[in-house]
Protein backbone atom coordinates (compact mmCIF):
# COMPACT_ATOMS: atom_id res chain seq x y z
CA UNK A 1 0.00 0.00 0.00
CA UNK A 2 2.74 2.33 1.38
CA UNK A 3 5.65 0.94 -0.19
CA UNK A 4 6.51 1.09 -4.10
CA UNK A 5 8.59 -1.87 -4.99
CA UNK A 6 10.04 -1.58 -8.88
CA UNK A 7 9.13 -3.22 -11.79
CA UNK A 8 10.99 -5.86 -11.74
CA UNK A 9 10.10 -6.67 -8.00
CA UNK A 10 6.35 -6.81 -8.56
CA UNK A 11 7.20 -9.28 -11.73
CA UNK A 12 8.55 -11.69 -9.34
CA UNK A 13 5.67 -11.17 -6.56
CA UNK A 14 2.83 -12.03 -9.20
CA UNK A 15 4.93 -14.64 -10.30
CA UNK A 16 5.95 -16.33 -6.75
CA UNK A 17 2.20 -15.71 -6.09
CA UNK A 18 0.74 -17.15 -8.85
CA UNK A 19 3.20 -20.35 -8.19
CA UNK A 20 2.10 -20.40 -4.39
CA UNK A 21 -1.98 -20.20 -5.67
CA UNK A 22 -1.86 -22.52 -8.22
CA UNK A 23 0.75 -25.63 -7.43
CA UNK A 24 0.49 -24.95 -3.40
CA UNK A 25 -2.37 -23.82 -3.05
CA UNK A 26 -4.70 -27.04 -4.02
CA UNK A 27 -2.54 -29.57 -1.62
CA UNK A 28 -1.74 -27.23 1.67
CA UNK A 29 -4.71 -27.75 3.78
CA UNK A 30 -5.10 -31.93 3.14
CA UNK A 31 -1.41 -32.50 3.20
CA UNK A 32 -0.86 -30.00 6.36
CA UNK A 33 -4.02 -32.58 8.01
CA UNK A 34 -1.70 -35.57 6.35
CA UNK A 35 2.01 -33.90 7.68
CA UNK A 36 2.71 -34.48 4.15
CA UNK A 37 6.43 -32.62 2.39
CA UNK A 38 6.60 -32.93 -0.69
CA UNK A 39 10.13 -32.56 -1.42
CA UNK A 40 9.25 -31.93 -5.08
CA UNK A 41 7.71 -28.60 -4.63
CA UNK A 42 11.36 -27.30 -3.24
CA UNK A 43 12.50 -28.41 -6.47
CA UNK A 44 10.24 -26.37 -8.61
CA UNK A 45 10.87 -23.65 -6.69
CA UNK A 46 14.42 -23.97 -7.35
CA UNK A 47 13.78 -24.08 -10.57
CA UNK A 48 11.66 -20.90 -10.96
CA UNK A 49 14.59 -19.36 -9.44
CA UNK A 50 12.79 -18.52 -6.00
CA UNK A 51 15.55 -20.17 -3.62
CA UNK A 52 18.59 -18.29 -5.34
CA UNK A 53 17.76 -14.65 -4.77
CA UNK A 54 20.63 -13.78 -2.93
CA UNK A 55 23.24 -16.16 -4.37
CA UNK A 56 25.53 -14.76 -7.53
CA UNK A 57 24.34 -16.62 -10.87
CA UNK A 58 28.10 -18.42 -10.95
CA UNK A 59 26.32 -20.52 -8.26
CA UNK A 60 22.88 -21.08 -9.98
CA UNK A 61 21.13 -18.35 -8.17
CA UNK A 62 19.73 -15.23 -9.79
CA UNK A 63 21.31 -12.28 -7.81
CA UNK A 64 18.16 -10.27 -7.67
CA UNK A 65 18.94 -9.31 -3.79
CA UNK A 66 17.60 -9.49 -0.57
CA UNK A 67 14.16 -7.18 -0.99
CA UNK A 68 13.27 -9.35 -4.23
CA UNK A 69 13.57 -12.55 -2.42
CA UNK A 70 12.17 -10.86 0.61
CA UNK A 71 8.97 -10.29 -1.76
CA UNK A 72 9.22 -13.88 -3.39
CA UNK A 73 9.17 -15.40 0.50
CA UNK A 74 6.18 -13.13 1.49
CA UNK A 75 4.00 -14.33 -1.54
CA UNK A 76 5.04 -17.89 -0.48
CA UNK A 77 3.95 -17.49 3.19
CA UNK A 78 0.35 -16.12 2.01
CA UNK A 79 -0.50 -19.57 1.06
CA UNK A 80 2.13 -21.83 2.83
CA UNK A 81 4.05 -21.19 5.47
CA UNK A 82 5.66 -24.38 5.29
CA UNK A 83 7.08 -24.00 1.94
CA UNK A 84 8.23 -20.23 2.22
CA UNK A 85 10.55 -22.28 5.43
CA UNK A 86 12.79 -23.27 2.49
CA UNK A 87 13.55 -20.06 1.40
CA UNK A 88 15.97 -19.45 3.97
CA UNK A 89 16.91 -23.20 5.02
CA UNK A 90 18.28 -23.58 1.68
CA UNK A 91 20.14 -20.52 0.06
CA UNK A 92 19.61 -17.95 2.29
CA UNK A 93 20.84 -19.84 5.47
CA UNK A 94 23.66 -22.62 4.39
CA UNK A 95 23.97 -21.30 0.48
CA UNK A 96 25.30 -17.78 1.94
CA UNK A 97 26.86 -18.92 4.70
CA UNK A 98 28.83 -21.79 2.14
CA UNK A 99 29.34 -18.54 -0.18
CA UNK A 100 31.63 -16.56 2.40
CA UNK A 101 33.06 -18.92 4.17
CA UNK A 102 33.12 -22.46 1.69
CA UNK A 103 36.44 -23.10 0.57
CA UNK A 104 35.58 -23.49 -4.03
CA UNK A 105 35.00 -27.11 -3.61
CA UNK A 106 32.49 -26.41 -0.54
CA UNK A 107 30.78 -23.77 -2.98
CA UNK A 108 30.60 -25.84 -5.53
CA UNK A 109 29.56 -29.16 -4.05
CA UNK A 110 26.88 -27.21 -2.61
CA UNK A 111 25.29 -24.11 -3.48
CA UNK A 112 24.26 -24.83 -6.72
CA UNK A 113 22.11 -28.01 -5.73
CA UNK A 114 20.21 -25.78 -2.77
CA UNK A 115 19.58 -22.81 -5.14
CA UNK A 116 18.06 -25.41 -7.66
CA UNK A 117 16.38 -27.01 -4.64
CA UNK A 118 18.20 -30.83 -5.84
CA UNK A 119 19.70 -30.65 -2.44
CA UNK A 120 17.61 -30.00 0.98
CA UNK A 121 19.95 -28.12 3.56
CA UNK A 122 19.56 -27.54 7.17
CA UNK A 123 21.28 -25.89 10.11
CA UNK A 124 21.35 -27.33 13.61
CA UNK A 125 22.14 -25.35 16.43
CA UNK A 126 19.29 -26.21 19.03
CA UNK A 127 19.55 -29.05 21.30
CA UNK A 128 18.08 -30.73 24.37
CA UNK A 129 19.06 -28.38 26.70
CA UNK A 130 20.23 -25.23 24.35
CA UNK A 131 18.03 -23.16 23.02
CA UNK A 132 18.08 -19.70 22.97
CA UNK A 133 21.30 -20.16 25.10
CA UNK A 134 23.45 -21.13 22.57
CA UNK A 135 26.78 -21.45 24.57
CA UNK A 136 25.40 -24.17 26.51
CA UNK A 137 25.34 -26.56 23.87
CA UNK A 138 26.81 -30.01 24.17
CA UNK A 139 27.57 -30.94 21.02
CA UNK A 140 31.56 -32.09 20.22
CA UNK A 141 33.89 -32.73 17.19
CA UNK A 142 36.81 -33.38 18.75
CA UNK A 143 40.20 -33.37 16.19
CA UNK A 144 41.54 -36.75 15.97
CA UNK A 145 44.53 -38.03 12.81
CA UNK A 146 41.13 -38.58 10.45
CA UNK A 147 39.77 -35.17 11.02
CA UNK A 148 37.13 -35.02 13.73
CA UNK A 149 34.59 -37.43 15.72
CA UNK A 150 31.13 -35.76 16.29
CA UNK A 151 28.88 -36.81 19.34
CA UNK A 152 25.38 -35.01 20.60
CA UNK A 153 21.93 -34.51 19.55
CA UNK A 154 20.57 -31.85 17.97
CA UNK A 155 16.59 -31.30 18.35
CA UNK A 156 14.08 -28.83 16.52
CA UNK A 157 15.16 -28.50 13.13
CA UNK A 158 14.04 -27.81 10.11
CA UNK A 159 14.18 -30.46 7.55
CA UNK A 160 16.09 -32.90 9.83
CA UNK A 161 14.81 -35.93 8.30
CA UNK A 162 14.81 -35.53 4.66
CA UNK A 163 17.70 -32.78 4.64
CA UNK A 164 21.10 -33.84 2.68
CA UNK A 165 23.58 -31.47 3.95
CA UNK A 166 23.12 -29.61 6.77
CA UNK A 167 25.75 -27.01 8.26
CA UNK A 168 26.71 -28.49 12.17
CA UNK A 169 27.46 -27.00 15.05
CA UNK A 170 30.05 -28.45 17.94
CA UNK A 171 32.33 -27.35 20.19
CA UNK A 172 35.77 -28.06 18.82
CA UNK A 173 37.58 -26.67 22.05
CA UNK A 174 34.54 -25.80 25.10
CA UNK A 175 36.75 -24.10 27.28
CA UNK A 176 37.02 -21.12 24.98
CA UNK A 177 32.94 -20.75 25.42
CA UNK A 178 31.51 -19.14 22.19
CA UNK A 179 34.95 -18.76 20.46
CA UNK A 180 35.20 -22.64 20.93
CA UNK A 181 32.21 -23.47 18.29
CA UNK A 182 32.81 -24.51 15.03
CA UNK A 183 30.93 -25.44 11.73
CA UNK A 184 30.53 -28.04 10.10
CA UNK A 185 29.05 -29.68 6.37
CA UNK A 186 27.62 -32.74 6.69
CA UNK A 187 26.20 -35.03 4.69
CA UNK A 188 23.35 -35.83 6.60
CA UNK A 189 22.26 -39.28 4.45
CA UNK A 190 25.65 -40.87 3.52
CA UNK A 191 27.86 -40.52 6.35
CA UNK A 192 27.52 -43.73 8.79
CA UNK A 193 26.46 -42.79 12.56
CA UNK A 194 23.72 -40.00 11.71
CA UNK A 195 20.28 -40.71 12.30
CA UNK A 196 17.30 -38.74 12.84
CA UNK A 197 14.01 -38.53 14.00
CA UNK A 198 10.48 -37.06 13.49
CA UNK A 199 8.77 -34.37 15.72
CA UNK A 200 4.69 -33.76 15.55
CA UNK A 201 3.96 -30.19 15.50
CA UNK A 202 1.26 -27.86 16.52
CA UNK A 203 1.89 -26.39 12.89
CA UNK A 204 3.85 -25.63 9.93
CA UNK A 205 2.74 -29.48 9.22
CA UNK A 206 4.17 -29.05 5.40
CA UNK A 207 7.65 -28.98 6.46
CA UNK A 208 9.04 -31.87 8.36
CA UNK A 209 10.80 -30.93 12.04
CA UNK A 210 13.19 -33.59 13.84
CA UNK A 211 15.87 -34.30 15.99
CA UNK A 212 19.12 -35.53 14.39
CA UNK A 213 21.57 -37.98 16.57
CA UNK A 214 25.03 -38.06 16.08
CA UNK A 215 27.19 -41.06 17.13
CA UNK A 216 30.65 -41.22 16.78
CA UNK A 217 30.30 -39.54 13.36
CA UNK A 218 33.80 -39.47 11.63
CA UNK A 219 33.94 -35.89 9.56
CA UNK A 220 36.62 -35.67 6.71
CA UNK A 221 38.99 -32.22 8.14
CA UNK A 222 37.36 -30.58 5.19
CA UNK A 223 34.30 -30.90 6.68
CA UNK A 224 35.29 -27.62 8.97
CA UNK A 225 33.49 -24.64 7.47
CA UNK A 226 35.03 -21.47 7.98
CA UNK A 227 37.83 -20.97 10.77
CA UNK A 228 38.03 -23.59 14.14
CA UNK A 229 36.30 -21.74 16.90
CA UNK A 230 34.74 -18.93 13.93
CA UNK A 231 31.26 -20.78 14.18
CA UNK A 232 29.83 -18.34 16.56
CA UNK A 233 30.55 -15.95 14.37
CA UNK A 234 28.99 -17.77 11.36
CA UNK A 235 26.00 -18.66 13.06
CA UNK A 236 25.34 -14.94 13.79
CA UNK A 237 25.54 -14.10 10.00
CA UNK A 238 23.82 -16.64 9.16
CA UNK A 239 20.64 -15.31 12.24
CA UNK A 240 20.89 -12.02 10.43
CA UNK A 241 19.81 -13.33 6.80
CA UNK A 242 17.25 -15.50 8.03
CA UNK A 243 15.74 -14.08 10.61
CA UNK A 244 14.67 -11.26 8.11
CA UNK A 245 12.94 -14.34 6.16
CA UNK A 246 11.42 -15.55 9.12
CA UNK A 247 10.13 -11.83 9.25
CA UNK A 248 8.93 -11.81 5.77
CA UNK A 249 7.16 -15.27 6.63
CA UNK A 250 5.08 -13.74 9.10
CA UNK A 251 4.20 -10.62 6.62
CA UNK A 252 2.87 -13.17 4.38
CA UNK A 253 0.68 -15.12 6.71
CA UNK A 254 -0.38 -11.38 8.40
CA UNK A 255 -1.67 -10.34 4.65
CA UNK A 256 -3.32 -13.83 4.57
CA UNK A 257 -5.25 -13.23 7.53
CA UNK A 258 -6.25 -9.52 7.04
CA UNK A 259 -6.87 -10.22 3.11
CA UNK A 260 -9.47 -13.02 4.45
CA UNK A 261 -10.97 -10.76 7.08
CA UNK A 262 -11.78 -8.72 4.57
CA UNK A 263 -13.04 -11.23 2.36
CA UNK A 264 -15.33 -12.57 5.58
CA UNK A 265 -16.56 -9.24 6.97
CA UNK A 266 -17.78 -8.20 3.65
CA UNK A 267 -20.00 -11.48 3.02
CA UNK A 268 -20.90 -11.97 6.38
CA UNK A 269 -24.40 -10.55 7.68
CA UNK A 270 -25.97 -10.46 11.27
CA UNK A 271 -28.68 -8.30 12.23
CA UNK A 272 -29.66 -7.85 9.08
CA UNK A 273 -26.50 -5.94 7.73
CA UNK A 274 -22.88 -6.86 6.97
CA UNK A 275 -20.55 -7.35 9.80
CA UNK A 276 -18.40 -5.19 8.27
CA UNK A 277 -20.80 -2.39 9.17
CA UNK A 278 -19.77 -2.37 13.04
CA UNK A 279 -17.62 0.21 14.11
CA UNK A 280 -15.95 -3.07 16.21
CA UNK A 281 -15.31 -5.07 13.28
CA UNK A 282 -14.10 -1.85 11.47
CA UNK A 283 -11.48 -1.48 14.53
CA UNK A 284 -10.11 -4.70 14.37
CA UNK A 285 -9.95 -4.64 10.54
CA UNK A 286 -7.78 -1.43 10.58
CA UNK A 287 -5.65 -2.69 13.37
CA UNK A 288 -4.54 -5.63 11.44
CA UNK A 289 -3.95 -3.02 8.64
CA UNK A 290 -1.97 -0.81 10.49
CA UNK A 291 0.32 -3.82 11.88
CA UNK A 292 0.75 -5.18 8.39
CA UNK A 293 2.19 -2.25 6.91
CA UNK A 294 3.99 -1.47 9.57
CA UNK A 295 6.03 -4.71 9.38
CA UNK A 296 6.22 -4.61 6.07
CA UNK A 297 7.98 -0.94 5.89
CA UNK A 298 10.28 -2.42 8.98
CA UNK A 299 11.07 -5.88 6.79
CA UNK A 300 11.57 -4.30 3.07
CA UNK A 301 13.70 -1.76 4.69
CA UNK A 302 15.60 -3.80 6.20
CA UNK A 303 16.26 -5.53 3.37
CA UNK A 304 16.70 -2.49 0.71
CA UNK A 305 19.39 -1.68 3.90
CA UNK A 306 21.31 -5.21 3.10
CA UNK A 307 20.72 -4.49 -0.72
CA UNK A 308 22.61 -1.33 0.39
CA UNK A 309 25.00 -3.13 2.61
CA UNK A 310 24.36 -0.93 5.48
CA UNK A 311 22.65 -3.32 7.86
CA UNK A 312 22.40 -3.81 11.18
CA UNK A 313 21.38 -6.71 13.72
CA UNK A 314 19.15 -4.73 15.61
CA UNK A 315 17.11 -3.52 12.99
CA UNK A 316 16.56 -6.76 11.86
CA UNK A 317 15.84 -7.74 15.18
CA UNK A 318 13.35 -5.08 15.38
CA UNK A 319 11.35 -5.72 11.88
CA UNK A 320 11.90 -9.68 12.95
CA UNK A 321 9.98 -9.22 16.72
CA UNK A 322 7.38 -6.74 15.18
CA UNK A 323 6.23 -8.22 12.00
CA UNK A 324 5.83 -12.16 13.82
CA UNK A 325 3.84 -10.70 16.93
CA UNK A 326 1.73 -8.73 14.44
CA UNK A 327 1.27 -11.58 12.50
CA UNK A 328 0.24 -14.09 15.86
CA UNK A 329 -1.83 -11.02 16.65
CA UNK A 330 -3.44 -10.98 13.18
CA UNK A 331 -4.28 -14.68 12.98
CA UNK A 332 -6.32 -13.96 16.18
CA UNK A 333 -8.29 -11.34 15.27
CA UNK A 334 -9.11 -13.13 12.24
CA UNK A 335 -10.19 -15.88 14.02
CA UNK A 336 -12.43 -13.20 16.19
CA UNK A 337 -13.74 -11.69 13.08
CA UNK A 338 -14.87 -15.78 11.58
CA UNK A 339 -15.56 -16.47 14.99
CA UNK A 340 -17.23 -20.20 14.69
CA UNK A 341 -16.21 -20.59 11.12
CA UNK A 342 -12.84 -19.74 12.15
CA UNK A 343 -12.66 -22.71 14.54
CA UNK A 344 -13.13 -25.12 12.21
CA UNK A 345 -10.61 -26.60 10.29
CA UNK A 346 -12.60 -26.20 7.03
CA UNK A 347 -10.79 -22.51 6.70
CA UNK A 348 -6.99 -21.69 6.69
CA UNK A 349 -7.99 -19.58 9.96
CA UNK A 350 -7.08 -22.42 12.22
CA UNK A 351 -3.70 -22.73 10.46
CA UNK A 352 -2.54 -18.91 10.32
CA UNK A 353 -2.81 -19.06 14.07
CA UNK A 354 -0.76 -22.53 14.38
CA UNK A 355 1.75 -21.60 11.96
CA UNK A 356 2.23 -18.19 13.70
CA UNK A 357 2.92 -19.45 16.84
CA UNK A 358 6.21 -21.05 15.78
CA UNK A 359 7.22 -17.17 14.22
CA UNK A 360 8.12 -15.73 18.27
CA UNK A 361 9.86 -18.91 19.01
CA UNK A 362 12.16 -19.47 15.57
CA UNK A 363 15.23 -17.63 14.80
CA UNK A 364 15.06 -15.91 18.33
CA UNK A 365 12.39 -16.26 20.48
CA UNK A 366 10.34 -12.47 21.07
CA UNK A 367 12.22 -12.04 24.28
CA UNK A 368 15.68 -12.70 23.20
CA UNK A 369 15.09 -9.68 20.32
CA UNK A 370 13.95 -7.66 22.96
CA UNK A 371 17.05 -8.45 24.75
CA UNK A 372 19.16 -7.97 21.28
CA UNK A 373 17.72 -4.19 20.98
CA UNK A 374 17.73 -3.40 24.81
CA UNK A 375 21.24 -4.12 25.24
CA UNK A 376 22.25 -1.90 21.68
CA UNK A 377 20.14 0.65 23.33
CA UNK A 378 21.92 0.57 26.37
CA UNK A 379 25.26 -0.33 25.52
CA UNK A 380 25.41 -3.52 27.23
C1 LIG B 1 9.10 -24.91 14.06
C2 LIG B 1 10.49 -24.75 14.59
C3 LIG B 1 11.57 -24.87 13.75
C4 LIG B 1 12.86 -24.73 14.24
N1 LIG B 1 13.93 -24.88 13.36
C5 LIG B 1 15.20 -24.85 13.87
C6 LIG B 1 16.33 -25.10 13.01
O1 LIG B 1 16.18 -25.34 11.79
N2 LIG B 1 17.58 -25.11 13.56
C7 LIG B 1 17.79 -24.88 14.89
O2 LIG B 1 18.95 -24.89 15.31
N3 LIG B 1 16.74 -24.62 15.72
C8 LIG B 1 15.46 -24.60 15.25
N4 LIG B 1 14.40 -24.37 16.08
C9 LIG B 1 14.64 -24.12 17.50
C10 LIG B 1 14.47 -22.65 17.87
O3 LIG B 1 15.46 -21.87 17.32
C11 LIG B 1 14.44 -22.61 19.42
O4 LIG B 1 13.22 -23.20 19.80
C12 LIG B 1 14.54 -21.20 19.95
O5 LIG B 1 15.86 -20.73 19.80
C13 LIG B 1 14.16 -21.11 21.42
O6 LIG B 1 14.76 -22.11 22.19
P1 LIG B 1 13.86 -23.01 23.17
O7 LIG B 1 12.63 -23.39 22.44
O8 LIG B 1 14.72 -24.07 23.71
O9 LIG B 1 13.41 -22.02 24.33
P2 LIG B 1 14.26 -21.57 25.63
O10 LIG B 1 15.55 -20.93 25.21
O11 LIG B 1 14.34 -22.68 26.61
O12 LIG B 1 13.30 -20.44 26.20
C14 LIG B 1 12.17 -20.70 27.03
C15 LIG B 1 11.54 -19.36 27.40
O13 LIG B 1 12.50 -18.56 28.13
C16 LIG B 1 12.69 -17.32 27.48
N5 LIG B 1 14.11 -16.91 27.60
C17 LIG B 1 15.22 -17.64 27.39
N6 LIG B 1 16.33 -16.90 27.60
C18 LIG B 1 15.90 -15.66 27.93
C19 LIG B 1 16.56 -14.42 28.26
N7 LIG B 1 17.90 -14.32 28.26
N8 LIG B 1 15.77 -13.35 28.55
C20 LIG B 1 14.42 -13.43 28.53
N9 LIG B 1 13.74 -14.56 28.23
C21 LIG B 1 14.48 -15.65 27.94
C22 LIG B 1 12.32 -17.56 26.02
O14 LIG B 1 11.94 -16.34 25.38
C23 LIG B 1 11.14 -18.53 26.18
O15 LIG B 1 9.99 -17.78 26.48
C24 LIG B 1 13.09 -24.46 15.61
C25 LIG B 1 11.98 -24.34 16.47
C26 LIG B 1 10.70 -24.47 15.99
C27 LIG B 1 9.55 -24.32 16.92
Amino acid sequence: MFFELSEEQRMMKDAAGRFARERIGPIQEEDEKKGVFRREVVSEMGKLGFLGGVIPEEYGGTNIGFLSSIVIMEEIAKVSASYASHLASQAVGPGLALLKYGSEIQKRNYVPGLVAGDLIGCFAVTEPDAGSDVASMKTVATKNEKGFLLNGTKTWITNAPVADVGLIFAYTDMNLKHHGISCFVVQMKQTPGITTSHIEKLGLCCTETGEIFFEDVQLPPDALLGNLGGGYKLLMEMLGNTRLFMAARALGVGGACLEASLDYAKKRRQFGQSISKFQMIQDQIAEMCIEHEASKLLVYQAALNKDNGRSTPVEVSVAKYFACEAAAKAADMALRIYSSYGFSMDFPIQRYIRDSRAFTITEGTSNIHKVIIARHLLDL
